[in-house]
């Protein structure tokens, strides 16, 4: 048994953290003693309750949930007595209360330590046995001898609040996050941080693999900060007056104390990577700073912070970016990135879950394009504190399960379970026509950004790409890609789906599609340098990207031209000028190249009202209803707080599209609808019935869309459309839409809160 004990405590103690602290002993001991269950209770002394923190026998779900008020129970007892207490049969004992939870009545044999530190008692190690078990002396000693062993590790975790904030998150488990919006699907997996670099706000806790040399590169990264310190004050030491280089001394010495260096190695030693372990500290000093008196010592608080992300970026350099990926991953993050979305190789990712942002942010699009679910928009998301943690998401209705129950994680996979059914069944209309049962006939196109995405769209029956969004190659690079680059990326798309057109869309960034490698700060950034307006002011950028779609048009000549976020017609001439002008380029190197047909997006106001003019310069029209309806109604796409009121239905979005469809069929030109309204079941009756000639969407929707296409008439459309015209908010129209979805018995595309 002696050897046993020895090998239990080398394992707790090379433990990262209290959790997998307490899930050694809980397993070891099980197995060691031959007994039923193991459990650990943590007294929390803010409820007044003892509660279950690890075991191994009962449902792990019962983790965090099982909590006995203080003084009750055969618990409430070991803590009394601060002795063990050793017994065949619960039950006859006075103090026994039976939990439904743990359906303890079949269990007879208790034998329950506690876990005692300086005099306190701060939790009770219980074992179990179905059978009624009077355990030995030398049971009771081993049992005994492991508690005050745990004792340390828990008395060291309350001085650092890592025991109260497990108490409170086991606390928060038993209800949702709830976010604000999301794309839908249902996902269970493991939280993965991402954050930006030098955030020290953002920065996750992780488990560290090799102590020593954490220590060794925190201690390098703090050395070279103070280098860099000494570097700056002695640059400025003519031009700043003694007193303000002598902030730089303070802040030196800052670097060198005690606090600021032991107080993060400490973190590091109990098993936090170096980046969350000076987080921490900082954060502690931070607040400590922040309640001084004084205000000089106050604004101090600023320094510490700045010198934590002093810190961060050197250590960020001696910490690999790549990060091993594995399936089943939830990215997380304050604000998750379209590029650290592409970032994850294709089948680890399984959800995202971002604080800020909303459906209509690009993140979103880009997920819902490549079908996996996310949830965007909380207050308050613990982001630091998820790494690795058990989530559930829920896109449907926008919901976050932090370390779900077996409950809950049980009826999300019953979902994903009925979600891959209705998708198989889908799939044998994947070789259908788009056909009303009255036969109108409306081609559905798919939206691409990544190569990945392609199998998917040719899989579910896309009849070609009416969105590609050149952007997203371009975001997950670390630089402009070269003309031949970016040939050989168009190339592979328009291959792929040759003779089938395929709308390439030039450069579309700026707003919340920033490229890392050149960067554009602004105020209102979707007000301001974006799209088309980027490219006519960087005509270097423009021609090389146009040269090399044309060219990979080469001997193909299934390419279309789509010009983004254009205001005005003067933008749409100086574009096709430069078009002109590199297709008579081309044409001295190569007769294979062709003028394709071009057409602009119509995304902003200004241009639902000029469509006769810019009939006369393009050749199609594609409304870009993400942002037509961000710029319609005054509400930022990514902005969380206000995304209630961001409504593709509302009759004003609505009557605008209607006026679009209108205006171009009066000069003879086509629209297209590529922004996430065509990819909505129910919106898609509308655009329908309004006469939009083609949708492109998400490959994740199309089967979707075109089960409700061969589901309705077009006269039932126009119905729904004329009755749609009467109501006067969006809310009513989705409820009306989805009234019509659930009586033609398609009630399975729709699920609550969407
Ligand atoms: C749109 O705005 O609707 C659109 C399709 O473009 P993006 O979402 O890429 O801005
Ligand atoms: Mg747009």
């Amino acid at each position: 048994m002696l050897d046993t004990l020895r090998r239990i405590i080398q394992e707790v103690n090379r433990a990262p953290d209290l959790p997998r602290a307490l899930e050694v002993i809980v397993t070891r001991v099980k197995q060691a003693m031959a007994v039923d269950v193991c459990s650990v209770y943590l007294v929390d002394n803010e409820a007044e309750q003892y509660v279950m923190m690890a075991t191994d026998g009962y449902h792990p779900s019962v983790v965090g949930q099982v909590r006995l008020e203080f003084g009750q129970g055969l618990v409430g007892e070991v803590v009394r007595r601060e002795e063990p207490l050793n017994l065949d049969n619960a039950s006859d004992h006075p103090s026994y209360i039976f939990s439904r939870q743990i359906n303890e009545e079949i269990y007879h044999g208790f034998l329950g330590v506690p876990i005692i530190q300086h005099r306190m008692v701060l939790g009770v190690l219980v074992v179990r046995q179905r059978e009624r078990r009077r355990f030995a002396e030398q049971e009771e000693t081993f049992l005994f001898t492991l508690g005050a062993q745990l004792a340390g590790a828990i008395s060291h975790a309350e001085a650092s609040g890592e025991i109260d904030r497990l108490l409170r998150e086991s606390a928060e488990a038993r209800y949702a996050l709830k976010g604000v919006s999301g794309t839908p699907g249902a996902a269970v997996g493991r939280a993965h941080v991402v954050y930006p670099q030098a955030n020290l706000e953002a920065i996750p806790d992780r488990p560290v693999e090799d102590i020593d040399s954490e220590i060794a590169n925190f201690h390098a990264a703090v050395a070279a900060v103070e280098r860099d310190m000494r570097t700056i004050s002695a640059r400025m030491v003519d031009t700043l007056s003694t007193e303000e280089i002598a902030l730089f001394d303070a802040l030196i010495l800052m670097l060198r104390s005690e606090n600021l260096v032991e107080g993060t190695l400490a973190g590091i030693r109990a098993g936090n990577w170096a980046p969350g372990a000076l987080r921490r500290n900082i954060d502690e000093h931070v607040a400590a700073f922040e309640k001084m008196d004084d205000p000089y010592l106050r604004e101090r608080a600023g320094d510490v912070r700045d010198l934590g992300r002093r810190i961060i970026e050197r250590l960020q350099s001696s910490h690999p970016v790549a990060y091993a990926y594995v399936p089943g991953t939830i990215l997380v993050g304050e604000e998750v990135s379209a590029s650290q979305l592409a970032e994850v190789p294709a089948g680890m990712l399984a959800g995202v879950v971002s604080a800020r942002g909303s459906s209509a942010s690009h993140v979103a699009i880009l997920a819902r394009a490549l079908g996996i679910p996310a949830v965007m928009g909380f207050d308050d998301l613990p982001v630091g504190r998820l790494e690795g943690q058990e989530l559930v998401v829920d896109g449907y209705q926008a919901r976050l399960f932090v370390r779900p129950s077996a409950a809950v994680r049980n009826e999300f996979k019953r979902l994903q379970r009925e979600e891959a059914e209705l998708s198989n069944e889908l799939q044998e209309l994947a070789g259908e026509p788009a056909q009303t049962p009255d036969g109108l006939r409306i081609p559905l196109y798919a939206n691409t950004g990544l190569l990945a995405d392609i199998t998917a769209s040719l899989r579910c029956g896309a009849e070609g790409v009416g969105l590609y969004r050149t952007e997203v190659p371009f975001l997950v690079r670390d630089r402009f890609p070269g003309e031949e680059e970016q040939r050989r990326t168009y190339r592979q798309v328009l291959e792929a789906f040759a003779p089938a057109p395929v709308t390439v869309r030039t450069l579309d960034i700026g707003g919340d599609k920033m490229l890392p490698y050149f960067p554009v700060q602004e105020d209102n950034p979707f007000l301001g340098w974006r799209g088309i307006r980027i490219s006519l002011d960087h005509p270097e950028i423009f021609l090389s990207q146009v040269r090399a779609i044309l060219r990979a048009n080469a001997g193909l000549d299934n390419l279309q031209l789509l010009l983004p976020m254009v205001s005005s017609v003067t933008e749409v001439d100086s574009a096709l000028g430069l078009i002109q002008r590199a297709y008579h380029e081309l044409c001295a190197e190569s007769d294979e190249v062709r003028l394709p047909p071009v057409g602009v997006m119509i995304e902003v106001p200004s241009t639902v009202y000029q469509i006769p003019a810019l009939a006369q310069r393009v050749d199609f029209f594609s409304v870009g209803t993400n942002d037509l309806t961000q710029y319609l109604m005054a509400v930022d796409r990514n902005n969380a707080q206000v995304a209630q009121l961001y409504d593709t239905l509302h009759p004003s979005v609505l009557r605008a599209i209607q006026q679009v469809v209108e205006a171009a069929h009066g000069a003879g030109k086509p629209v297209s609808v590529c922004g996430e309204m065509a990819g909505d079941p129910a919106a898609a009756i509308l655009l329908l019935a309004m006469g939009v000639d083609s949708l492109s969407m998400s490959a994740a929707s199309l089967l979707r869309v075109k089960w409700v296409i061969r589901s309705f008439s077009k006269q039932h459309m126009q119905q729904l459309l004329a009755e749609v015209g009467e109501l006067e908010d969006g809310a009513s129209v989705r409820a009306l839409l989805h009234r019509g979805l659930e009586e033609a018995g398609l009630g399975g595309l729709i699920r609550a809160g969407r």
